[in-house]
């Protein structure tokens, strides 16, 4: 393996553990637990990361980036990532999102077991924290509550270039602040009545920095907390106190929170001068998000396709669902080298899609089982067949199972007097370079017998139903002297005999625009409309013995996996993964 490319991340984390700046901090086991978390054993000096997500859709390959690169780091530097459910919105979130998480985590090829504990953490947890934590903001003057209307709020917030408008409420006494703070919690104020907000600087050129709401009133069910509360923690406000609680030293996130990051440290060092939080506090460090071309990587659109139908679920193998990559046929290796190649910069670009399927193939070539598959059947007839084999005979061939792994074995299949070849093998008058199948011509049947194509049959509308071709004696591919007729054409082919019918799905793009959901129109418009094709293929009997998952390369035609969900032995279903070439954009 080659040594990993250095990036700013990498550098950040080695300068931290050559400087030890995160080795003094004491661990207190339980982060929950806010009145026993500073009082425990030193955490050793190692980094910890963390992947939050809001459990509110399914992972999708954006996602995958930020898991490659949190669990991954952590991995590579003796570290450790926790897996954090960043629960602190209870309306939008749901159990199967939860578990959905869990799972394409896994998947992925990484596990959250700190220590041996499996353990999981849930911003939730420290609501009782997070709660004491604002007290202590008011008790130190930096936050108040307020009772502007939202309205009111926005408008004196400001602008860039437009300092804010300081609130009527900003000069709260310490004391009224914590009983109006105390009557938010106790629900004697309606929802959106009143919000708690840091006190900082109206004027701030950074706006996030402009007195931003700690906390809301919402009465809303928690799946963790049920109806212990009705007011709820503001991302800004929470996530910082999470990474702190769980002794995170590296906050890695996307760049639009960047402009965040200063609220981040204000916060932390606030409650570090408090002694509620450990110093060194962690540190935010962003990084650019994934954009892939073809493919739209928000929740909130992609919620949509499913809940409008425009795609089969979740897991519909043209989504870029982490769930939808798999069972179209993406590896977990794949994926972590595709993020491996892609690395990590500061600043935002679009990916080519391309560089995904490249990274399936490079993954897979040297994996996957081959097999012939004929896509687009076309009757090939061999007429003098009885005449040299005899009425009936069928010859056994076969083919090694990996070109480069011979211990890998072969696979057996059959020739026989009625082959399927593929349509476009075919051309009564060839175009200039053409080399397969038209009258006169000689091509090889792939580890079978050359042939000579001696014409077709057509149809009333002129469509070819049948080639006819003559086998030329001794040229059985592996024998002797088989080399002895050239011929410029090799094709693949499956026996009528033994030749299984299979359903195919050939995937294409979702979208027929590179940047969907960029321009004036709705991304819904941007959907291509051929996205789908299926066909009723041929197939060489060991890829019809396939299991659910298995992948392979159809010879010529690229990857392909049995569909985890519908295949079934006896009743083979395929999805194209990515084709043999790089075609996108041709
Ligand atoms: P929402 O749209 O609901 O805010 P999100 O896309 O921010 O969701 P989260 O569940 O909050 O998703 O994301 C978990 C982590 O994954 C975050 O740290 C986030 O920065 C990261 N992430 C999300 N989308 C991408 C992306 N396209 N590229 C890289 N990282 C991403
Ligand atoms: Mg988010
Ligand atoms: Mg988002």
């Amino acid at each position: 393996e080659l040594p990993k490319p250095s990036n700013f991340l990498r550098q950040v984390i080695e300068r931290d553990l050559e400087q030890g700046t995160y080795a003094q901090r004491r661990w207190g086991g339980s982060p929950g637990d806010a009145a026993n978390h500073l009082a425990g054993e030193p955490d050793p000096a190692r980094i910890r990361t963390r992947f939050p997500p809001e459990p509110n859709g399914y992972l999708h390959v954006g996602h995958a980036k930020s898991i490659c690169l949190n669990f991954g780091l952590a991995r590579e530097y003796g570290g450790v990532c926790h897996m954090r459910f960043d629960d602190t919105n209870p309306e939008k979130e749901d159990v199967e999102y939860v578990n959905s998480i869990l799972d394409a985590v896994q998947w992925l090829g990484f596990s959250w077991d700190a220590n041996g504990t499996s353990h999981l953490y849930h911003a939730s947890d420290y609501f009782d924290f997070m709660y004491r934590a604002a007290e202590y903001l008011i008790e130190a003057g930096l936050a108040y509550v307020d009772e502007q209307s939202a309205e009111e709020m926005r408008v004196n917030r400001g602008d860039f270039g437009k300092p804010g408008v300081d609130s009527p409420f900003r000069s709260r006494s310490i004391d009224e602040n914590l009983q109006r703070f105390r009557d938010m919690r106790d629900g004697k104020l309606p929802d959106g009545a009143a919000v708690l907000r840091a006190k900082i600087d109206m004027a701030s050129p950074n706006i996030n920095m402009r007195d931003p709401a700690l906390y809301r009133i919402r009465r809303a069910t928690h799946h963790n907390t049920g109806d212990k509360w009705c007011i709820y923690p503001m991302y800004t406000y929470a996530h910082p106190i999470e990474d702190a609680l769980e002794n995170i030293t590296h906050s890695l996130c996307t760049l639009e929170f960047e402009d965040q990051r200063p609220f981040y440290d204000w916060l932390l060092d606030a409650l570090g001068e408090g002694g509620l939080t450990n110093q060194p506090h962690p540190r935010q460090y962003e990084f650019a998000r994934l954009n892939l071309t073809y493919v739209i990587t928000s929740k909130r659109k992609l919620k949509q396709l499913v809940d409008e139908k425009h795609v089969s679920g979740w897991d519909d193998p043209r989504m870029p669902t982490i769930v939808g990559l798999r069972r179209r046929g993406y590896t977990p290796e794949s994926l972590q080298l595709f993020c491996e190649r892609i690395g990590v910069t500061k600043s935002d670009s679009w990916i080519d899609y391309s560089t995904l399927e490249q990274a399936l193939r490079d993954d897979l070539d040297p994996k996957a089982a081959r097999g012939m598959a004929v896509l687009d059947p076309l009757k090939l007839v061999i007429t003098n067949w009885d005449a040299v084999m005899g009425a009936g005979a069928l010859d056994d061939c076969s083919a090694p199972v990996h070109p480069h792994q011979p211990e890998r074995g072969r696979r057996e299949f059959k020739f026989g007097r009625e082959l399927w070849i593929e349509r476009t093998d075919y051309e009564e008058v060839p175009p200039k370079g053409y080399n397969r199948l038209f009258p006169g011509n000689k091509v090889r049947l792939k580890y079978g017998y050359v042939i000579e194509c001696k014409g077709a049959t057509k149809d009333a509308n002129g469509n070819v139903t049948e080639v006819q071709a003559e086998l030329i004696p001794d040229t059985k591919s592996g024998t002797p002297g088989s080399d002895k007729v050239k011929v410029k054409g090799v094709i693949t082919w499956v026996a009528a005999a033994d030749g299984v019918p299979a359903e195919v799905r050939m995937y294409d793009r979702l979208f027929s625009v590179p940047q969907p959901g960029t321009g004036d129109k709705d991304f819904l418009e941007e959907i291509n409309p051929d996205s789908l094709r299926v066909v009723t293929a041929y197939v060489e009997p060991s890829l019809a013995h396939a299991k659910g998952d298995d992948r392979f390369q159809f010879e010529r035609h690229g990857y392909f996996v049995a569909d985890r969900v519908e295949h079934r032995e006896g009743k083979p279903v395929f999805n194209r993964v990515a084709g043999m070439k790089d075609s996108w954009g041709k």
